[in-house]
């Protein structure tokens, strides 16, 4: 399970479809600004052109950071100096809360791949002072050049589109992020990492939630213990060890008694049960033939048969009892069936 959505070629495929989406904005505004005579805002849009053709490589050779900010410094520019120069009307200025969602954006990704990054908080606030700075302005100086009223609208719509568009699709990926990193925190914070069986920590807390709910009557506790697991490590070696382990968690995770399976610690395996529909002797009976059917796998570890035998101490839940005080119930009749000779099952 991977904790990230994002790696190099994503953010690398991500980079260019954003240098490309903004090449082909500035190559409609070039074509826009000399069309209405507004030819400073034509040249610099030339500069912008060529800059984003040279965003190119450097998105190929991985310098991410020096994309980010040239484009940062490329936006605030372009859109401050069109204000200026057309006004307010034209919307320019909009286009600059789209680009604190990318900056974000941008400073997850460059996080989470480990590379070198300016802070958005404070290339957002210069954006942000850009803004005001050039409302402020632009009401004290008319702009020298002016833009038809229709165009001036479409502008207006075509910035509202593009940065709902931003917004929309970025926060819904930060979404899905945050959302897919619970998860894998979530996963991995109750999974046994060697056998892929839930922990000790998520039993636990799956006892108590059913506590709170409906209650523990009718529930068992089975514990379950490897005879003789350290002689076949010794002998073996850890790794047969581990066979060992992920062999028998498969066995388990089928158990005939339809319980939740979980590693509890070592080479010590619990078994959470219900008898709401069976008797405890029905109950007992399926926890031997589980022990049965451990004793007769044909565990096999390069070329090495290893018979194994597991015993078992198991509980019924008892009213007013807490969970650590069951569970301490079927650890000590797990003890007594070692003590008589292992390979057994105690009720
Ligand atoms: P008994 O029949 O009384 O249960 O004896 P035992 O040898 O099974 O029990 P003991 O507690 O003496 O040894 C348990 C061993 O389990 C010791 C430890 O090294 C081993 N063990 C614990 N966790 C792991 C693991 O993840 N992998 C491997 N290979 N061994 C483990
Ligand atoms: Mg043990
Ligand atoms: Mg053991």
């Amino acid at each position: 399970m991977k904790n990230h959505l994002m790696d190099m070629h994503k953010a690398q495929i991500l980079s260019l479809f954003v240098t490309i989406s903004f090449m082909l904005v500035h190559i409609g505004l070039y074509f826009m600004f000399r069309e209405y005579g507004v030819t400073p805002m034509a040249y610099f849009n030339i500069g912008s052109i060529a800059t984003y053709i040279l965003m190119i490589p450097l998105i190929c050779k991985k310098k991410l950071g020096i994309f980010v900010i040239v484009v940062d410094i490329e936006v605030l520019l372009h859109m401050t100096l069109a204000v200026l120069f057309t006004g307010w009307n034209s919307g320019f200025q909009i286009s600059l809360i789209g680009m604190c969602v990318l900056l974000y954006f941008s400073e997850y990704v460059a996080r989470t791949l480990e590379l070198p990054y300016t802070r958005s908080i404070i290339l957002s606030i210069i954006g942000a002072a850009a803004y005001i700075a050039s409302f402020c302005y632009i009401n004290d100086h008319p702009a020298p050049y002016s833009l038809p009223p229709e165009i001036e609208s479409k502008l207006q719509i075509a910035w509202a589109v593009i940065v709902f568009m931003i917004i929309i699709s970025f926060l819904q990926i930060f979404v899905e992020i945050t959302f897919r990193g619970e998860e894998f925190l979530a996963h991995r914070a109750s999974s046994d990492e060697l056998t892929g069986l839930k922990n000790r920590y998520y039993i636990m807390d799956y006892l108590k939630r059913i506590q709170k709910s409906e209650g523990l009557k009718g529930y068992y506790v089975a514990i379950l213990d490897i005879d003789d697991f350290k002689l076949k490590n010794d002998t073996y070696g850890h790794n047969c060890g581990d066979y060992v382990l992920k062999t028998l968690a498969g066995i388990l995770e089928n158990n005939p008694c339809k319980a939740m399976t979980c590693r509890w610690g070592g080479e010590e395996f619990i078994l959470v049960g219900n008898t709401k529909y069976s008797t405890a002797e029905e109950q007992c009976e399926l926890l031997n033939t589980l022990r049965e059917q451990v004793e007769n796998y044909n565990f096999t570890y390069n070329g090495q048969s290893l018979p194994t035998t597991i015993t078992i101490g198991a509980a019924r839940y008892e009213k007013g009892m807490s969970i650590e005080e069951w569970v301490n119930i079927a650890d000590k009749k797990l003890y007594t069936g070692k003590y008589n000779g292992k390979n057994r099952v105690v009720v």
